[in-house]
Protein backbone atom coordinates (compact mmCIF):
# COMPACT_ATOMS: atom_id res chain seq x y z
CA UNK A 1 0.00 0.00 0.00
CA UNK A 2 1.23 3.32 -0.51
CA UNK A 3 2.80 4.96 2.66
CA UNK A 4 0.34 8.03 2.05
CA UNK A 5 -2.56 6.14 2.34
CA UNK A 6 -1.45 4.38 4.79
CA UNK A 7 -0.57 7.86 6.92
CA UNK A 8 -4.31 8.66 6.31
CA UNK A 9 -5.44 5.64 7.12
CA UNK A 10 -3.85 6.40 10.80
CA UNK A 11 -4.90 9.91 10.52
CA UNK A 12 -8.53 8.35 9.97
CA UNK A 13 -8.11 5.85 12.84
CA UNK A 14 -6.40 8.72 15.17
CA UNK A 15 -9.23 11.16 14.79
CA UNK A 16 -12.30 8.77 14.83
CA UNK A 17 -10.77 7.26 17.75
CA UNK A 18 -11.12 10.79 19.35
CA UNK A 19 -14.65 11.35 18.23
CA UNK A 20 -16.63 8.01 17.56
CA UNK A 21 -19.96 8.25 17.49
CA UNK A 22 -20.91 6.74 20.45
CA UNK A 23 -18.46 7.59 23.40
CA UNK A 24 -17.18 3.90 24.52
CA UNK A 25 -17.11 3.19 27.85
CA UNK A 26 -14.02 2.90 29.54
CA UNK A 27 -14.63 -0.55 31.42
CA UNK A 28 -11.40 -0.25 33.34
CA UNK A 29 -13.14 2.88 35.22
CA UNK A 30 -16.18 0.82 35.96
CA UNK A 31 -15.55 -2.80 35.84
CA UNK A 32 -19.15 -3.84 35.93
CA UNK A 33 -19.27 -3.00 32.73
CA UNK A 34 -18.22 -5.83 30.57
CA UNK A 35 -21.46 -6.04 27.95
CA UNK A 36 -24.46 -3.94 27.21
CA UNK A 37 -27.29 -4.79 25.08
CA UNK A 38 -27.65 -1.65 22.52
CA UNK A 39 -30.11 -1.50 20.12
CA UNK A 40 -30.37 -5.27 18.26
CA UNK A 41 -26.49 -5.90 18.88
CA UNK A 42 -24.31 -7.02 21.76
CA UNK A 43 -21.65 -5.05 21.91
CA UNK A 44 -18.52 -6.27 23.92
CA UNK A 45 -16.31 -4.22 26.12
CA UNK A 46 -13.83 -6.94 27.83
CA UNK A 47 -13.77 -10.35 28.69
CA UNK A 48 -15.95 -11.91 31.01
CA UNK A 49 -13.76 -14.67 32.29
CA UNK A 50 -10.95 -14.32 34.63
CA UNK A 51 -7.53 -15.26 34.07
CA UNK A 52 -8.15 -14.56 30.27
CA UNK A 53 -6.70 -12.48 27.96
CA UNK A 54 -8.11 -11.80 24.22
CA UNK A 55 -5.11 -10.41 21.70
CA UNK A 56 -7.01 -9.40 18.56
CA UNK A 57 -5.66 -8.63 15.20
CA UNK A 58 -7.05 -6.19 12.85
CA UNK A 59 -7.18 -4.87 9.59
CA UNK A 60 -5.32 -8.12 7.95
CA UNK A 61 -4.90 -10.26 6.00
CA UNK A 62 -1.93 -9.30 5.13
CA UNK A 63 1.88 -10.31 4.37
CA UNK A 64 2.62 -10.62 7.95
CA UNK A 65 -0.35 -13.17 8.49
CA UNK A 66 1.21 -16.03 8.00
CA UNK A 67 4.49 -15.46 10.50
CA UNK A 68 1.73 -14.35 12.95
CA UNK A 69 0.37 -17.92 12.44
CA UNK A 70 3.75 -19.81 13.02
CA UNK A 71 4.01 -17.54 16.38
CA UNK A 72 0.56 -18.68 17.78
CA UNK A 73 1.40 -21.97 16.15
CA UNK A 74 4.51 -22.44 18.21
CA UNK A 75 2.78 -21.40 21.60
CA UNK A 76 -0.09 -23.28 21.19
CA UNK A 77 -1.84 -20.43 22.07
CA UNK A 78 -5.75 -18.65 19.97
CA UNK A 79 -5.72 -15.22 18.93
CA UNK A 80 -8.90 -13.19 17.32
CA UNK A 81 -8.29 -11.95 13.48
CA UNK A 82 -10.76 -8.55 12.49
CA UNK A 83 -10.41 -9.57 8.75
CA UNK A 84 -11.05 -6.57 6.38
CA UNK A 85 -11.73 -7.52 2.36
CA UNK A 86 -9.96 -4.80 0.77
CA UNK A 87 -8.06 -2.39 2.86
CA UNK A 88 -3.99 -3.63 2.90
CA UNK A 89 -4.33 -6.68 1.28
CA UNK A 90 -7.35 -7.89 -0.78
CA UNK A 91 -8.85 -11.11 0.95
CA UNK A 92 -9.16 -13.19 -1.89
CA UNK A 93 -5.30 -12.85 -2.28
CA UNK A 94 -4.74 -14.18 0.95
CA UNK A 95 -7.49 -16.94 1.32
CA UNK A 96 -4.89 -19.31 2.22
CA UNK A 97 -3.57 -17.49 4.92
CA UNK A 98 -7.78 -16.81 6.33
CA UNK A 99 -7.86 -20.55 6.09
CA UNK A 100 -5.05 -21.55 8.10
CA UNK A 101 -6.59 -19.41 10.68
CA UNK A 102 -9.70 -20.68 10.71
CA UNK A 103 -8.57 -24.39 10.53
CA UNK A 104 -5.53 -23.63 13.28
CA UNK A 105 -9.10 -22.49 15.40
CA UNK A 106 -8.22 -19.02 15.65
CA UNK A 107 -11.64 -16.97 15.61
CA UNK A 108 -12.01 -15.42 12.43
CA UNK A 109 -14.51 -12.28 12.33
CA UNK A 110 -15.34 -9.29 10.76
CA UNK A 111 -13.89 -6.10 10.25
CA UNK A 112 -16.17 -4.95 7.14
CA UNK A 113 -15.43 -4.60 3.74
CA UNK A 114 -12.98 -1.72 3.48
CA UNK A 115 -12.97 -0.36 6.69
CA UNK A 116 -14.93 2.30 6.46
CA UNK A 117 -16.69 4.20 9.42
CA UNK A 118 -20.13 2.78 9.46
CA UNK A 119 -21.95 5.29 11.18
CA UNK A 120 -20.93 7.82 8.25
CA UNK A 121 -22.38 5.72 5.52
CA UNK A 122 -26.31 4.97 4.36
CA UNK A 123 -27.64 1.48 5.90
CA UNK A 124 -27.90 0.38 2.67
CA UNK A 125 -24.06 1.10 2.60
CA UNK A 126 -23.35 -0.21 5.67
CA UNK A 127 -24.76 -3.08 4.95
CA UNK A 128 -22.73 -3.89 1.58
CA UNK A 129 -19.57 -3.38 4.03
CA UNK A 130 -20.77 -6.64 5.93
CA UNK A 131 -22.34 -8.69 2.58
CA UNK A 132 -19.96 -8.10 0.89
CA UNK A 133 -16.99 -10.00 3.25
CA UNK A 134 -19.52 -12.16 4.24
CA UNK A 135 -19.46 -13.97 0.60
CA UNK A 136 -16.13 -13.41 0.63
CA UNK A 137 -16.22 -15.71 4.31
CA UNK A 138 -18.20 -18.14 2.69
CA UNK A 139 -16.23 -18.15 -0.36
CA UNK A 140 -12.70 -19.10 1.67
CA UNK A 141 -14.08 -21.29 5.24
CA UNK A 142 -17.75 -22.03 3.92
CA UNK A 143 -19.03 -19.56 6.70
CA UNK A 144 -19.05 -16.54 7.83
CA UNK A 145 -18.19 -14.90 10.82
CA UNK A 146 -21.31 -13.72 13.84
CA UNK A 147 -18.44 -11.64 15.28
CA UNK A 148 -17.49 -8.09 14.20
CA UNK A 149 -15.54 -5.37 15.07
CA UNK A 150 -16.44 -2.16 13.60
CA UNK A 151 -13.62 0.02 12.23
CA UNK A 152 -12.24 2.86 14.37
CA UNK A 153 -14.47 1.12 17.03
CA UNK A 154 -17.64 3.62 15.79
CA UNK A 155 -20.97 2.72 16.45
CA UNK A 156 -24.85 4.34 16.40
CA UNK A 157 -28.10 3.15 17.20
CA UNK A 158 -28.72 2.50 13.23
CA UNK A 159 -25.58 0.42 13.08
CA UNK A 160 -26.41 -1.27 15.80
CA UNK A 161 -29.97 -2.14 14.95
CA UNK A 162 -27.66 -3.48 11.71
CA UNK A 163 -25.51 -5.40 13.27
CA UNK A 164 -28.35 -6.81 15.31
CA UNK A 165 -30.17 -7.75 12.02
CA UNK A 166 -27.21 -9.69 10.86
CA UNK A 167 -26.95 -11.56 14.23
CA UNK A 168 -23.24 -9.78 14.74
CA UNK A 169 -22.16 -9.25 17.86
CA UNK A 170 -19.56 -6.09 17.92
CA UNK A 171 -16.44 -6.47 19.66
CA UNK A 172 -14.66 -3.02 20.92
CA UNK A 173 -12.24 -3.61 23.47
CA UNK A 174 -10.66 -2.86 26.73
CA UNK A 175 -6.78 -2.40 26.16
CA UNK A 176 -5.76 -0.10 23.10
CA UNK A 177 -1.66 -0.67 22.61
CA UNK A 178 -1.97 2.32 20.35
CA UNK A 179 0.00 0.22 17.71
CA UNK A 180 -1.80 2.05 15.10
CA UNK A 181 -0.19 5.89 16.66
CA UNK A 182 3.41 4.77 17.10
CA UNK A 183 3.73 1.51 14.61
CA UNK A 184 7.76 1.29 14.74
CA UNK A 185 7.75 1.92 18.66
CA UNK A 186 8.35 -2.24 19.55
CA UNK A 187 8.69 -0.44 23.94
CA UNK A 188 5.25 1.61 23.72
CA UNK A 189 3.03 -1.43 23.41
CA UNK A 190 5.10 -3.50 24.90
CA UNK A 191 4.80 -1.45 27.77
CA UNK A 192 0.95 -1.61 27.47
CA UNK A 193 1.18 -5.15 27.95
CA UNK A 194 3.82 -5.01 31.06
CA UNK A 195 1.52 -2.81 32.83
CA UNK A 196 -0.99 -4.96 32.40
CA UNK A 197 0.59 -8.43 32.77
CA UNK A 198 2.67 -8.00 35.77
CA UNK A 199 -0.36 -6.32 38.08
CA UNK A 200 -1.44 -9.59 39.41
CA UNK A 201 -4.53 -8.46 41.13
CA UNK A 202 -5.89 -8.38 37.22
CA UNK A 203 -5.55 -11.90 37.02
CA UNK A 204 -8.38 -12.65 39.46
CA UNK A 205 -10.21 -9.76 37.33
CA UNK A 206 -12.44 -10.16 33.96
CA UNK A 207 -9.65 -10.55 31.05
CA UNK A 208 -9.27 -7.94 28.94
CA UNK A 209 -9.72 -7.42 25.00
CA UNK A 210 -6.54 -5.99 23.51
CA UNK A 211 -6.32 -4.12 20.33
CA UNK A 212 -3.42 -4.65 18.11
CA UNK A 213 -3.50 -4.10 14.20
CA UNK A 214 -1.11 -7.60 12.54
CA UNK A 215 -0.52 -5.09 9.13
CA UNK A 216 2.14 -3.49 11.37
CA UNK A 217 5.26 -5.60 11.29
CA UNK A 218 6.47 -4.77 14.40
CA UNK A 219 3.12 -5.75 16.22
CA UNK A 220 2.43 -9.02 14.46
CA UNK A 221 6.27 -10.56 14.61
CA UNK A 222 7.80 -8.90 17.26
CA UNK A 223 5.37 -7.51 20.18
CA UNK A 224 2.75 -10.42 19.96
CA UNK A 225 4.63 -13.16 20.67
CA UNK A 226 6.73 -11.23 23.57
CA UNK A 227 3.30 -10.90 24.36
CA UNK A 228 2.14 -14.14 24.61
CA UNK A 229 4.97 -15.50 26.16
CA UNK A 230 4.90 -12.55 29.42
CA UNK A 231 1.10 -13.72 29.17
CA UNK A 232 2.30 -17.13 29.42
CA UNK A 233 4.46 -16.70 32.08
CA UNK A 234 1.99 -14.94 34.03
CA UNK A 235 -0.86 -17.47 34.34
CA UNK A 236 -3.04 -15.67 31.38
CA UNK A 237 -5.12 -18.13 29.31
CA UNK A 238 -4.50 -16.55 25.66
CA UNK A 239 -7.87 -17.39 23.94
CA UNK A 240 -10.25 -16.13 21.58
CA UNK A 241 -12.91 -13.26 22.27
CA UNK A 242 -15.44 -15.86 22.00
CA UNK A 243 -13.50 -18.09 24.39
CA UNK A 244 -13.06 -15.38 27.14
CA UNK A 245 -16.79 -14.30 26.98
CA UNK A 246 -17.41 -18.45 27.49
CA UNK A 247 -19.31 -18.35 23.99
CA UNK A 248 -19.19 -22.31 22.36
CA UNK A 249 -17.10 -22.20 19.35
CA UNK A 250 -20.24 -23.09 17.37
CA UNK A 251 -21.32 -19.82 17.77
CA UNK A 252 -19.10 -17.95 16.48
CA UNK A 253 -19.86 -18.73 12.88
CA UNK A 254 -22.78 -18.93 10.70
CA UNK A 255 -24.17 -20.54 7.89
CA UNK A 256 -28.13 -19.00 7.52
CA UNK A 257 -27.65 -16.09 4.51
CA UNK A 258 -29.28 -12.85 5.89
CA UNK A 259 -32.03 -10.99 3.14
CA UNK A 260 -30.53 -7.87 2.53
CA UNK A 261 -32.31 -6.36 -0.03
CA UNK A 262 -34.72 -4.57 2.36
CA UNK A 263 -31.97 -1.81 2.18
CA UNK A 264 -31.66 -1.74 -1.61
ZN1 LIG B 1 -9.19 -1.42 11.78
Amino acid sequence: MPSFFRLATIAALFTATLVSAVPISDPNSNPSFLQKRAGGATVVYRCTIPGTIAITFDDGPFIYTNGLLDILRSRNVKATFFFNGNTYGRIEDFAASVKSAYEDGHQVASHTWDHKDLTTLSPGEAVEELTKLEDAFRGIIGVRPTYMRPPFGSLNQPVLDILGQRNYTAVVWSQDTQDWAHPDDFNASYQVYEQLLNNTENLGQPGHIVLQHEVNQVTALQIAPMAIDLALVRGYKVVTVGECLGDPKNNWYTTSVIDSTIYD
